[in-house]
Protein backbone atom coordinates (compact mmCIF):
# COMPACT_ATOMS: atom_id res chain seq x y z
CA UNK A 1 0.00 0.00 0.00
CA UNK A 2 1.48 3.32 -0.94
CA UNK A 3 1.62 5.86 2.27
CA UNK A 4 -0.26 8.78 2.10
CA UNK A 5 0.47 12.38 2.62
CA UNK A 6 4.24 11.97 3.19
CA UNK A 7 7.47 13.17 2.85
CA UNK A 8 10.47 10.80 2.29
CA UNK A 9 14.39 11.10 1.31
CA UNK A 10 16.70 8.60 -0.20
CA UNK A 11 20.28 8.26 -1.17
CA UNK A 12 22.02 6.90 -3.55
CA UNK A 13 24.73 4.93 -1.67
CA UNK A 14 27.27 4.75 -4.78
CA UNK A 15 27.12 8.17 -5.21
CA UNK A 16 27.03 11.85 -3.47
CA UNK A 17 23.31 11.68 -4.93
CA UNK A 18 20.24 12.41 -2.70
CA UNK A 19 16.54 12.76 -3.69
CA UNK A 20 13.26 13.64 -1.77
CA UNK A 21 9.68 12.56 -2.44
CA UNK A 22 6.00 13.91 -1.23
CA UNK A 23 2.97 12.90 -2.08
CA UNK A 24 0.08 15.03 -0.82
CA UNK A 25 -3.51 13.25 -0.63
CA UNK A 26 -5.88 14.55 2.34
CA UNK A 27 -4.07 17.74 2.87
CA UNK A 28 -4.07 18.43 -1.18
CA UNK A 29 -7.95 17.80 -1.41
CA UNK A 30 -8.74 19.97 1.88
CA UNK A 31 -6.69 22.31 -0.25
CA UNK A 32 -7.82 21.84 -3.58
CA UNK A 33 -11.65 22.07 -3.13
CA UNK A 34 -11.74 25.33 -1.18
CA UNK A 35 -10.67 27.40 -4.49
CA UNK A 36 -12.67 27.43 -7.60
CA UNK A 37 -9.93 26.32 -9.68
CA UNK A 38 -9.71 24.41 -12.34
CA UNK A 39 -7.83 22.67 -15.04
CA UNK A 40 -3.96 23.85 -14.92
CA UNK A 41 -4.63 26.44 -12.60
CA UNK A 42 -5.59 23.64 -10.11
CA UNK A 43 -2.61 21.61 -11.35
CA UNK A 44 -0.35 24.44 -10.58
CA UNK A 45 -1.43 25.04 -7.39
CA UNK A 46 -0.66 21.43 -6.19
CA UNK A 47 2.85 20.92 -7.74
CA UNK A 48 3.83 24.43 -5.96
CA UNK A 49 2.46 22.66 -3.03
CA UNK A 50 4.77 19.71 -3.77
CA UNK A 51 7.82 21.86 -4.39
CA UNK A 52 7.79 24.31 -0.85
CA UNK A 53 7.34 20.60 0.83
CA UNK A 54 10.22 18.93 -1.47
CA UNK A 55 12.25 21.93 -0.65
CA UNK A 56 11.50 22.62 3.08
CA UNK A 57 12.89 18.81 3.92
CA UNK A 58 16.00 19.01 0.98
CA UNK A 59 17.01 22.24 2.40
CA UNK A 60 16.43 21.08 6.24
CA UNK A 61 15.12 24.31 7.28
CA UNK A 62 13.53 24.99 10.83
CA UNK A 63 10.63 27.38 9.60
CA UNK A 64 8.58 27.49 6.62
CA UNK A 65 9.45 27.98 2.72
CA UNK A 66 6.92 30.16 0.79
CA UNK A 67 6.66 30.39 -2.79
CA UNK A 68 4.48 33.04 -4.25
CA UNK A 69 4.05 34.36 -7.34
CA UNK A 70 1.82 37.60 -8.59
CA UNK A 71 0.91 39.00 -11.90
CA UNK A 72 -2.15 40.13 -14.27
CA UNK A 73 -2.91 36.97 -16.10
CA UNK A 74 -5.60 34.27 -15.64
CA UNK A 75 -4.16 32.59 -12.55
CA UNK A 76 -3.57 35.82 -10.65
CA UNK A 77 -1.96 34.75 -7.51
CA UNK A 78 -0.55 31.38 -6.22
CA UNK A 79 0.79 31.53 -2.80
CA UNK A 80 1.74 28.42 -1.07
CA UNK A 81 3.99 27.43 2.16
CA UNK A 82 5.19 24.27 3.89
CA UNK A 83 7.00 24.49 7.13
CA UNK A 84 9.90 21.80 8.90
CA UNK A 85 6.33 20.62 11.04
CA UNK A 86 5.00 19.53 7.82
CA UNK A 87 2.09 21.69 7.74
CA UNK A 88 1.23 22.97 4.06
CA UNK A 89 -1.16 25.47 3.21
CA UNK A 90 -1.89 27.41 -0.13
CA UNK A 91 -3.89 29.19 -2.36
CA UNK A 92 -4.48 30.38 -5.61
CA UNK A 93 -6.83 32.72 -7.62
CA UNK A 94 -8.23 32.17 -10.81
CA UNK A 95 -9.55 34.91 -12.91
CA UNK A 96 -9.56 33.39 -16.44
CA UNK A 97 -9.21 30.72 -19.10
CA UNK A 98 -5.67 29.18 -19.10
CA UNK A 99 -5.11 27.71 -22.38
CA UNK A 100 -2.51 24.92 -22.69
CA UNK A 101 -0.41 26.41 -25.06
CA UNK A 102 0.46 29.31 -22.45
CA UNK A 103 3.89 29.56 -20.74
CA UNK A 104 4.14 30.44 -17.33
CA UNK A 105 4.17 33.98 -17.75
CA UNK A 106 1.13 33.99 -19.82
CA UNK A 107 -0.57 31.89 -17.01
CA UNK A 108 0.72 34.45 -14.27
CA UNK A 109 1.16 37.64 -15.93
CA UNK A 110 3.90 37.97 -14.39
CA UNK A 111 8.08 37.39 -14.83
CA UNK A 112 9.23 36.20 -11.20
CA UNK A 113 8.13 33.63 -8.74
CA UNK A 114 9.51 34.34 -5.45
CA UNK A 115 10.52 32.32 -2.76
CA UNK A 116 11.35 32.89 0.83
CA UNK A 117 12.84 30.87 3.39
CA UNK A 118 11.68 31.79 7.07
CA UNK A 119 14.49 30.17 9.33
CA UNK A 120 13.47 30.63 13.49
CA UNK A 121 15.08 33.27 14.72
CA UNK A 122 16.53 34.79 11.65
CA UNK A 123 15.56 37.15 8.75
CA UNK A 124 13.36 36.04 5.99
CA UNK A 125 15.72 35.58 2.98
CA UNK A 126 14.33 35.95 -0.58
CA UNK A 127 14.83 34.60 -3.99
CA UNK A 128 13.37 35.57 -6.81
CA UNK A 129 13.43 33.54 -9.91
CA UNK A 130 12.36 34.17 -13.89
CA UNK A 131 9.14 32.42 -14.53
CA UNK A 132 11.26 30.50 -17.15
CA UNK A 133 9.25 27.62 -19.48
CA UNK A 134 5.86 26.09 -19.40
CA UNK A 135 5.57 23.68 -16.55
CA UNK A 136 6.72 24.42 -12.99
CA UNK A 137 9.13 22.26 -12.66
CA UNK A 138 11.00 24.28 -15.67
CA UNK A 139 11.12 27.69 -13.72
CA UNK A 140 12.87 25.94 -10.28
CA UNK A 141 15.52 24.29 -12.52
CA UNK A 142 16.12 27.26 -14.21
CA UNK A 143 16.56 29.03 -10.91
CA UNK A 144 18.83 26.04 -9.14
CA UNK A 145 20.74 26.14 -12.22
CA UNK A 146 21.08 30.19 -12.27
CA UNK A 147 21.46 30.69 -8.56
CA UNK A 148 24.99 28.74 -7.73
CA UNK A 149 22.76 26.29 -5.77
CA UNK A 150 23.15 22.21 -6.28
CA UNK A 151 21.94 20.82 -9.71
CA UNK A 152 18.14 19.81 -8.99
CA UNK A 153 15.56 18.53 -11.34
CA UNK A 154 11.88 17.92 -10.12
CA UNK A 155 9.35 15.60 -11.53
CA UNK A 156 5.71 16.88 -10.81
CA UNK A 157 2.03 15.47 -11.17
CA UNK A 158 -1.07 16.54 -9.75
CA UNK A 159 -5.20 15.68 -10.23
CA UNK A 160 -8.05 16.39 -7.57
CA UNK A 161 -7.29 13.97 -5.63
CA UNK A 162 -3.35 13.44 -5.63
CA UNK A 163 -0.32 15.85 -5.90
CA UNK A 164 3.02 14.31 -6.13
CA UNK A 165 6.46 15.04 -6.69
CA UNK A 166 9.98 13.61 -6.48
CA UNK A 167 13.67 15.70 -6.73
CA UNK A 168 16.74 14.57 -7.18
CA UNK A 169 19.87 16.64 -6.25
CA UNK A 170 24.02 16.19 -6.76
CA UNK A 171 25.82 16.88 -3.60
CA UNK A 172 29.52 18.09 -3.64
CA UNK A 173 31.65 15.16 -3.57
CA UNK A 174 33.59 12.91 -6.68
CA UNK A 175 30.71 10.53 -8.58
CA UNK A 176 32.01 6.81 -8.37
CA UNK A 177 31.58 7.22 -12.15
CA UNK A 178 31.38 9.91 -14.55
CA UNK A 179 27.74 9.34 -15.75
CA UNK A 180 26.43 8.50 -12.45
CA UNK A 181 24.27 12.14 -12.21
CA UNK A 182 23.52 11.91 -15.96
CA UNK A 183 22.45 8.00 -15.78
CA UNK A 184 20.09 9.05 -12.71
CA UNK A 185 18.72 11.74 -14.38
CA UNK A 186 17.97 9.40 -18.04
CA UNK A 187 16.39 6.75 -15.96
CA UNK A 188 14.04 9.12 -13.09
CA UNK A 189 12.82 11.09 -16.44
CA UNK A 190 11.00 8.24 -17.53
CA UNK A 191 8.37 8.05 -14.84
CA UNK A 192 5.03 8.89 -15.93
CA UNK A 193 2.55 11.13 -13.78
CA UNK A 194 0.50 7.91 -12.92
CA UNK A 195 3.77 6.59 -11.44
CA UNK A 196 4.81 9.36 -9.36
CA UNK A 197 0.66 9.27 -8.30
CA UNK A 198 0.16 5.90 -7.62
CA UNK A 199 2.69 3.22 -6.80
CA UNK A 200 4.32 3.08 -2.85
CA UNK A 201 7.60 4.60 -3.13
CA UNK A 202 9.82 1.52 -2.73
CA UNK A 203 8.44 0.29 -5.52
CA UNK A 204 8.87 3.25 -7.51
CA UNK A 205 12.57 3.18 -7.12
CA UNK A 206 13.30 -0.01 -7.86
CA UNK A 207 10.92 0.29 -11.19
CA UNK A 208 13.67 3.19 -11.37
CA UNK A 209 16.99 2.85 -10.11
CA UNK A 210 16.97 -1.01 -10.16
CA UNK A 211 20.76 -1.62 -10.93
CA UNK A 212 21.60 0.94 -8.20
CA UNK A 213 21.93 0.77 -3.82
CA UNK A 214 19.80 3.45 -2.56
CA UNK A 215 18.63 3.94 1.19
CA UNK A 216 15.19 5.02 2.08
CA UNK A 217 14.97 6.97 5.18
CA UNK A 218 11.67 7.02 7.76
CA UNK A 219 8.91 9.22 6.15
CA UNK A 220 7.26 12.32 8.28
CA UNK A 221 3.23 13.14 8.03
CA UNK A 222 2.05 16.15 5.88
CA UNK A 223 -0.81 17.79 6.58
CA UNK A 224 -2.93 20.76 5.79
CA UNK A 225 -3.02 23.57 8.66
CA UNK A 226 -3.54 26.90 8.73
CA UNK A 227 -1.64 29.50 11.14
CA UNK A 228 -3.97 31.92 10.81
CA UNK A 229 -5.82 32.98 14.48
CA UNK A 230 -8.28 35.45 16.02
CA UNK A 231 -4.79 36.84 17.62
CA UNK A 232 -3.36 37.36 14.53
CA UNK A 233 -6.04 38.56 12.57
CA UNK A 234 -6.19 41.36 15.81
CA UNK A 235 -3.00 42.07 15.13
CA UNK A 236 -3.35 42.69 11.53
CA UNK A 237 -5.93 45.73 12.12
CA UNK A 238 -3.50 47.06 14.82
CA UNK A 239 -1.18 47.62 12.34
CA UNK A 240 -4.07 49.21 10.19
CA UNK A 241 -4.77 51.53 12.57
CA UNK A 242 -7.47 52.76 14.46
CA UNK A 243 -8.80 55.34 12.11
CA UNK A 244 -9.01 53.00 9.00
CA UNK A 245 -10.37 50.56 11.26
CA UNK A 246 -12.95 53.21 12.33
CA UNK A 247 -13.79 53.88 8.93
CA UNK A 248 -14.62 50.43 7.87
CA UNK A 249 -17.02 49.71 10.85
CA UNK A 250 -18.69 52.99 10.07
CA UNK A 251 -19.25 51.75 6.69
CA UNK A 252 -19.88 48.03 7.08
CA UNK A 253 -21.13 47.63 10.84
CA UNK A 254 -18.55 45.10 11.63
CA UNK A 255 -15.06 43.78 10.79
CA UNK A 256 -15.13 40.59 8.55
CA UNK A 257 -11.73 39.44 7.73
CA UNK A 258 -11.80 36.17 5.35
CA UNK A 259 -8.55 33.44 5.76
CA UNK A 260 -7.45 33.23 1.83
CA UNK A 261 -5.86 29.84 3.00
CA UNK A 262 -8.61 27.99 4.92
CA UNK A 263 -11.09 29.99 4.35
CA UNK A 264 -11.58 30.76 8.50
CA UNK A 265 -13.80 34.01 8.83
CA UNK A 266 -12.88 36.58 11.83
CA UNK A 267 -15.44 39.39 12.47
CA UNK A 268 -14.91 42.34 14.86
CA UNK A 269 -17.65 44.58 15.95
CA UNK A 270 -17.21 48.21 17.82
CA UNK A 271 -16.11 46.51 21.23
CA UNK A 272 -13.68 44.26 19.99
CA UNK A 273 -11.63 47.18 18.33
CA UNK A 274 -12.23 49.46 20.78
CA UNK A 275 -10.49 46.30 23.37
CA UNK A 276 -7.80 45.75 20.31
CA UNK A 277 -7.08 49.87 20.15
CA UNK A 278 -7.58 50.18 23.80
CA UNK A 279 -4.44 50.65 26.48
CA UNK A 280 -2.21 47.57 26.36
CA UNK A 281 -3.49 46.06 22.96
CA UNK A 282 -5.27 43.02 23.15
CA UNK A 283 -2.26 40.82 24.44
CA UNK A 284 -1.95 42.02 27.53
CA UNK A 285 -4.55 44.07 28.47
CA UNK A 286 -4.27 43.91 32.21
CA UNK A 287 -0.62 44.25 33.06
CA UNK A 288 -0.64 48.04 31.55
CA UNK A 289 1.22 50.20 34.24
CA UNK A 290 0.09 54.50 34.41
ZN1 LIG B 1 -6.45 30.33 7.85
Amino acid sequence: MKKLDQSQRYLFDDHPIRGQYVSLDQSWQEIAQQGELQGRGLSLLGEALVVVSLLVDTLKIDGSITLQIRGKGPLELLVVEASSEHKIRGTARQSGDIDDEMDLQQVFGSEYLVITIKTDGAEPHQGIAPLSGVKLSDALEHYFATSEQLPTRFWLACDEKNASGMLIQKLPGKLKDDDAWDRVLHLASTVTDEELQRIPLGDLLHRLFNEETLRLFDPSSIKFSCSCSRERTAGMLLSLGKAEADQILEDEGEISVNCEFCNSNYSFDQIDIEQIFGEGGITSPSTTTH
